[in-house]
């Protein structure tokens, strides 16, 4: 009974039946699928493998990221590993380049084991997520619907005294970028500790974890269905998430005196990429932050003296400059992390951010 690859199921990538070949030896290549071919966001990779014998199997198991010339293995660093998920079981698993390709020798248990560059945030992670906020009692509000119907999602925790700030988190503009699912979720640990008690008197939360649901049911890398890039399209688009988030942004925005703006991401590139839209929120932040959170090292952009430009269609310098919010982006890879560590830095780095906003 020989493994069986199984995808086309929602989230996984590839979509398309051929792009898995089984091999008559047992081997399997699975190719990649990239929406509009930018190898700079082409980090999607989740299949499941059926293992039907009762006993476990090996699998010789390749993925072959088909990188045209000019791009070789520029990207393949952040390829090496795939997380193995049977059960509550979930593991990392250290691959050997050759070129575009990342190969892999499993040892498979029996039943489905997933595949996957980056643990799922889905529909159950969602639903986990709503009874974790349900716990600090929080509203469940719909912000709009997708071009595909599905309902856009966020949770809602007002501020329990008089809201002199409020903060709007965001997950998943990047479809596959779950660790920016994982670090929204992780506000929810912030806000049930001691400091978030205190926080949550003069400051209200909405936290969207899943911005793009549709880019994530099709395996996507970066974009909506329609083919939207939500950050720097999210103003000039007409898609209906792109839409319903401009909406969610703006009424925050207005919601109470000062507003923020965190908008997270997981691009696969080594160092952790905080970027700050104001000098003295950086040096306000930065040294709050405990370096055992990023065992990697820290690279920061600052785009605090970039000329405003009103014309921009770039949703984070909208709010910035003609909303007059606080905007943080930030985007923690995996890299020997699992979710419970990009919850733990999306507790702590919030903490640190609202902490220095005073
Ligand atoms: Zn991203």
């Amino acid at each position: 009974m020989d493994v069986q690859i199984l995808t086309g199921y929602e989230g996984s990538n590839p979509q398309a039946p051929g792009n898995v070949e089984q091999n008559d030896d047992g081997s399997v290549v699975v190719r990649p699928e990239s929406e509009d071919g930018d190898s700079n966001y082409k980090f999607a990779f989740d299949v499941t493998a059926r293992n039907p014998a009762d006993a476990p199997q090996p699998l010789k198991l390749t993925v072959d990221w088909q990188e045209p010339p000019e791009v070789g293995t520029m990207y393949m660093g952040g390829r090496r590993c795939i997380f193995l998920i049977n059960g509550s079981v979930c593991r990392e698993l250290d691959g050997r380049l050759d070129g575009d390709k990342a190969r892999f020798d499993l040892e498979l248990p029996p039943g489905d084991t997933r595949l996957c560059l980056h643990p799922p945030f889905w529909t159950a992670e969602m639903e986990a997520f709503f009874a974790d906020a349900a716990k600090l009692e929080s509203g469940r509000i719909g912000y709009g619907q997708t071009a595909e119907n599905r309902t856009l999602e966020a949770a809602w925790l007002p501020a329990t005294g008089r809201a002199e700030r409020s903060v709007l988190a965001i997950g998943r503009i990047h479809p596959y970028e779950t660790a920016g699912s994982f670090f929204v979720a992780g506000i929810l640990d912030l806000l049930a500790a001691e400091q978030g008690r205190a926080l949550r008197e003069s400051t209200s939360f909405v936290l969207a974890p899943m911005v793009n649901p549709d880019g994530v049911a099709h395996g996507l890398c970066k974009r909506t269905t329609t083919g939207t890039e939500l950050s720097t399209q999210g103003v000039s688009s007409n898609d209906p998430a792109a839409c319903a988030l401009r909406g969610l942004v703006c009424g925050v925005a207005a919601a109470a005196p000062n507003a923020v703006l965190i908008d997270a991401h997981g691009w696969m590139i080594r160092e952790d990429g905080p970027i700050f839209y104001s000098s003295d929120l950086a040096s306000a932040v930065l040294p709050e932050l405990s370096g055992e959170l990023f065992p990697n090292g820290f690279r920061v952009k600052d785009y605090s003296d970039r000329p405003a430009d009103p014309g921009t269609t770039d949703l984070r310098r909208y709010a910035d400059e003609q909303l007059g919010m606080e905007v943080f982006v930030t985007s923690h890879p995996w890299f020997g992390r699992g979710p419970a560590d990009l919850r733990r830095i999306g507790s702590a780095l919030t903490g640190a951010l609202l902490k220095a906003l005073g």
